[in-house]
């Protein structure tokens, strides 16, 4: 579990602020839930022979010996939320979260224990066309974000009678090359084999080239709607690669799934996954509305953007050296009147006491723009001497009622 520095938040709200608005720009609603549910709600949603639910999941009894769990992602206690404030009837509902997720996982890179997502889900809409404008949503995100090199891979898991048929042919395949694999695939072929498809081992994925392939097992209706999804795709001109080994993690998923790969991220690459979850919302004891949504995870983003160096630290604009106690209300008065007629100014008064040396040495620390120094000399004069600390230039001496005047010139120019 990672804390997050000042160094790196200007990246952090990047993100979420340009999340925020393109969410906004499709109607979406922000939904914000509690981080402990009872074990349940993601035991009966994600699936039992998950790893997120197998070895995942932070769980303990609580005082009254319920399961209590810090949630490991978000939709199935926004399923929960949304049956039980009952907002499911008539419209389509779009709600987006962000926030921390908990999974014990195995730290390493790109994967923490708790990590943040920010997630974007549909209810009430069965068709394709909300599932490809999911995806432009998303894309309109990275484009805004300046994130080019994102890859988009779909695929289809059908419905589950299909996925079911699937399976069992699959699991026949697995046992027949069983001899060939580790300790670890073996156990996943008997809990969950689809999850196989999803393996990273070179030896495996060589071994699932003859494996029967999910597409051949897909009935006419999850053939049409696969089929209208990538209709959507292209007429909008988002590019895309069918991968028929895309599984997702999370049992609840069916018919399109989807995930943005960037290359730069090392054998972590996946930005944000997603997909159809049309039996949630039944599965949570609800009426069979359905269900899709996609969850980025903001680390890996965050990493990107950083990348790029386009964000920097957010710098004050005014340092305030202060010499002497009269100095030091005065100072504190003049950045509060300050406050009150620049928006969005941001002042430093230097705390306490300190030579003049100290203090500048301070105020260039602070990153800020400008020294307003006020001594005794300012005080008997009602001025402020004005010190630019990055640009080379003589400082000046400003009498108080001229200063919001200058400042403003000043941020203009910045
Ligand atoms: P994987 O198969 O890689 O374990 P997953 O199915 O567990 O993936 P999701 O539950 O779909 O992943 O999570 C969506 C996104 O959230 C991921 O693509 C990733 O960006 C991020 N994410 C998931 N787990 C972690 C983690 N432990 N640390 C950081 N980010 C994570
Ligand atoms: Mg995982």
């Amino acid at each position: 579990m990672h804390d997050i520095l000042p160094a790196d938040i200007a990246a952090w709200h990047l993100l979420e602020s340009r999340a925020r608005s393109v969410f906004a720009s499709y109607g979406f609603e922000e939904i914000r839930i509690p981080l402990l549910e009872k074990t349940e709600v993601f035991t009966r949603a994600i699936g039992n022979a998950t790893d997120v639910v197998e070895k995942e999941m932070y769980s303990f009894d609580d005082r009254n010996g319920d399961s209590l769990s810090l949630r490991p992602e978000g939709t199935a206690g926004i399923v929960r939320a949304v049956l039980q404030n009952g907002l499911l009837y008539g419209n389509p509902l779009r709600l987006w979260y962000a926030g921390p997720m908990f999974r014990h996982e195995r730290p390493q890179k790109g994967r923490t224990r708790q990590f943040h997502q920010i997630g974007a889900e549909v209810f009430g809409a069965a068709g394709p066309d909300v599932d490809a404008e999911l995806i432009v949503m998303a894309e309109r995100l990275w484009r805004e974000l300046g994130l080019n090199e994102l890859r988009l891979e779909i695929n289809s898991l059908g419905n589950s009678t299909e996925r079911a048929t699937y399976r069992d042919e699959l699991l026949r395949y697995l046992v027949s090359v069983s001899a060939e694999l580790d300790e670890e695939t073996r156990k996943r072929v008997e809990r969950n084999p689809l999850r196989v498809l999803d393996s990273k081992d070179q030896h495996v994925l060589s071994l699932l080239e003859d494996a029967p392939v999910l597409a051949e097992f897909l009935g006419e209706e999850s053939i049409a709607h696969f089929e209208g999804l990538r209709y959507l795709l292209d007429r909008l001109a988002v590019e895309y690669q069918v991968n028929n080994r895309l599984v997702r993690g999370l049992d609840y998923y069916s018919q399109c799934v989807f995930e943005w790969v960037s290359n730069d991220l090392g054998a972590q690459g996946t930005v944000c996954a997603g997909g159809r979850y049309d039996s949630l919302v039944e599965l949570q004891g609800g009426k069979p509305w359905s269900g899709v949504g996609f969850a980025m995870g903001q680390e890996r983003l965050v990493e990107l953007i950083r990348n790029q160096g386009q964000t920097s630290r957010a710098e004050p604009h005014v340092y305030m050296v202060l010499a002497g106690t009269r100095a030091n209300a005065s100072g504190i008065e003049l950045a509060e009147k300050l406050r009150n007629q620049i928006t969005g100014l941001s002042i430093i008064c230097n705390p306490g006491d300190g030579s003049f040396k100290s203090q500048f040495k301070r105020a260039d620390r602070s990153g800020a723009g400008l020294a307003f120094v006020i001594g005794e000399e300012e005080l008997e004069n009602a001025t402020v001497t004005i010190k630019r600390l990055r640009e080379d230039e003589p400082q000046e001496k400003i009498e108080l009622p001229r200063l919001v005047g200058w400042l403003n010139e000043w941020l203009e120019r910045q």
